[in-house]
């Protein structure tokens, strides 16, 4: 039986940032959607309640052991002032799958997509209109039982919180340096690295910290037990393009199965340019670029869409792809993502969901 949602509007309402101001995951708008689980009575009480701080125990299971998953995805408004969301069946089949490696309860994904349709109808108008900007959805759940024991929670809840975030490129789509990780890794196979989970943003900050302060953007993730294989760059999924072909890294357990992944592949097939899913190494990318056939080189995720890579550096070589500037197949890829998101491109897949 679908749960009816309780529904408390804000007293008061916020002011709301100007579109030049607007940054990544600052400001947050007037409501959030909370729902809590027990065991033994599951999943109980949705509502849509003004945007406030939670009061949990201090003993609360996520603080210690971080058992919690959280997803990513985004509300764009079109030119027609429509509001709607790109593939969110996705995230949400997604969050099951960190729900079953982390033990915790699953979600009935019908619902939690049509609370989230709900709970963006409430803040539509914080659905930034300038070009680029969009609203930021993040959906997660947290662990609530006071327990010190290592051990599956026996209540949680599932949280809703949407923030306005800026155009990704200011000044159009530009390409990063990025550094190779040699000595930290992300995830290894059996590990949690296909789950959105807090615990592996939280080992990847020193790798990031450390290249940063030498100027690079991000670092790109080899394979943890060889460290000889390409997994993901930053937190995106890559790709490149070698002698007229796209490669990315097959899905192999320790890589996060991105939705703008999954949405790359299909168009490029669609375009009918060649894409193959397959383990890829360090080394044979410096060969590719040694041999003038490493063409292009992209990271793809729902906050950038597409972020090309300019610059390579892998112990001694610098690598630098298409003369540091943006590829074909990045802005192609990029427009017609885009487009399609904001309504200026045919929706051929029927990726796009309205919010009523
Ligand atoms: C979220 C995420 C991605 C990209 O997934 P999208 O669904 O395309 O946003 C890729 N890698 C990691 C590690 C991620 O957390």
């Amino acid at each position: 039986m679908e749960q009816q949602i309780h529904m408390e509007y804000a007293a008061t309402k916020k002011e709301k940032p100007n579109a030049a101001d607007l940054q990544f995951g600052r400001v947050f708008t007037d409501h959030m959607f909370i729902m809590d689980y027990t065991e033994g009575k599951g999943w109980y009480d949705p509502r849509i309640i003004p945007y406030q701080p939670l009061s949990l125990d201090p003993a609360a299971i996520v603080f210690h052991y971080g058992q919690t998953v959280f997803e990513g995805l985004k509300a764009y408004v079109t030119k027609e002032g429509e509001a709607r969301l790109f593939r969110p069946e996705k995230n949400m089949e997604r969050l099951n799958r960190s729900n079953d490696r982390m033990c915790i309860p699953r979600l009935d994904e019908t619902f939690a997509l049509s609370a989230i349709k709900k709970l963006v109808g409430v803040d539509k108008d914080w659905i930034p209109t300038a070009p680029g900007t969009s609203l930021y959805i993040r959906p997660f759940v947290i662990s609530t039982e006071p327990y010190l024991g290592v051990a599956p929670s026996k209540q949680y809840q599932f949280i809703v919180i949407l923030s306005p975030v800026g155009a990704y490129y200011k000044e159009g789509i530009n390409p990063v340096k990025i550094a190779v990780e040699n000595e930290f890794v992300r995830a290894v196979k059996g590990g949690t690295g296909e789950a959105k989970t807090a615990g592996n943003y939280a080992s990847s900050l020193k790798a990031q910290e450390l290249v940063a302060d030498k100027g690079y953007a991000q670092v790109l993730w080899l394979d943890g037990l060889e460290k000889k294989y390409i997994e993901e760059v930053g937190s995106m999924n890559v790709f490149f393009k070698i002698d007229g072909e796209v490669v990315t890294p097959a899905l192999n357990g320790s890589i996060l199965k991105g939705v703008t992944r999954n949405s790359v592949i299909k168009l490029l097939k669609h375009w009918g340019i060649p894409v193959t899913e397959r383990r890829i190494s360090m080394e044979e990318i410096h060969q590719a670029h040694l041999a003038g056939k490493l063409e292009e080189a992209f990271g793809a995720g729902t906050a950038a869409v597409i972020s090309p890579i300019g610059e390579l550096a892998w112990n001694e070589n610098q690598m630098i792809v298409n003369d540091g500037v943006t590829g074909k197949i990045a802005k192609q890829l990029y427009d017609t993502l885009t487009g399609i998101q904001y309504g200026t491109e045919e929706d051929i897949f029927d990726w796009i969901v309205e919010v009523k």
